[in-house]
């Protein structure tokens, strides 16, 4: 469904991302293990249009994406939850998630996936006349999933869902997640808790320094001992 090859990316003279390599097949969750700063957001910025690659290719079923804008790659399918959820503060839930649903103009549709979305997190309907500045962090992190969930992807990608939330809440997340795929939905997850990301994921890949350096299986990779030792804490 995606693949990048050789991708390069960066911030004027900084090269955050120098080689690049990997795919997420339909129907996968396919995660992107890496320490801090090893480009794991930049690559879902280059996927999203909002870094573009210098070098390299990313395809979209099969297609370029290259010069397509943000807004094009959304209605390809394409969907993120960016790293600090980023929802609006001083808006109210409902609002949060009908803008998820700006680009749609199925009004019957988008309330079977209001109901949808607040089906898979009950506190979200509970809340929904809230402000989402005033929900926890892990409430935010559902609503941010949830808003993205309301653009329909078919590819959803996940900047660091589990920063910054207590254990529990995280699992409660990533049981989420599964479910969301085995729904039909395909995830790209970028992580730094690689132990949880890969108990999750179908497969992965290891960035360092801007390199895929390493692609397994999950189950492997979590037996791998360089991932233990680097990424694991073990
Ligand atoms: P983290 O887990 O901390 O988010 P990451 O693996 O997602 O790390 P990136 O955020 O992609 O890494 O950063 C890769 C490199 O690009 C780092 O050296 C970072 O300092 C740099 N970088 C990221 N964003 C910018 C920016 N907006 N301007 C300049 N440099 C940036």
């Amino acid at each position: 469904m995606l693949e990048l090859r050789g991708v390069q990316a960066g911030y004027g003279r900084i090269q955050a991302l120098r080689e690049v390599t990997l795919t997420v097949g339909g129907g996968e969750i396919v995660t992107l293990i890496g320490a801090n700063g090893a480009g794991k957001s930049t690559t879902l910025m280059a996927v999203c249009g909002i870094v573009p690659a210098q070098a390299g290719e990313i395809l979209f079923e099969g297609e370029s994406l290259h010069g397509l804008s943000p807004e094009a790659i959304v209605r390809r399918g394409i969907v993120q939850v960016p790293e600090g959820r980023r929802i609006f503060p001083r808006l109210s839930v409902l609002e949060n998630l009908e803008l998820g649903a700006f680009l749609r103009r199925d009004a019957a549709g988008i309330r079977r996936d209001l109901d949808h979305v607040m089906e898979l997190f009950p506190i979200l309907a509970d809340r929904r006349r809230q402000p989402g500045g005033t929900l926890s962090g892990g409430e935010q992190q559902m609503l941010a999933i949830s808003r993205a969930l309301m653009a329909r992807p078919r590819l959803l990608l996940l900047d660091e869902p589990s920063l910054g939330l207590a254990p529990l809440v995280i699992r409660q997340i990533f049981a989420i997640i599964r479910r969301i795929n085995a729904e039909g939905t395909t995830v790209f997850l970028v992580e730094q808790n690689a132990n949880q990301a890969l108990k999750l994921a179908h497969r992965g890949y290891v960035l360092e320094n801007g390199r895929t350096v390493l692609a397994d299986t999950a189950e492997r990779l979590l037996d791998n001992e360089d991932v233990k030792r680097a990424y694991l804490g073990i």
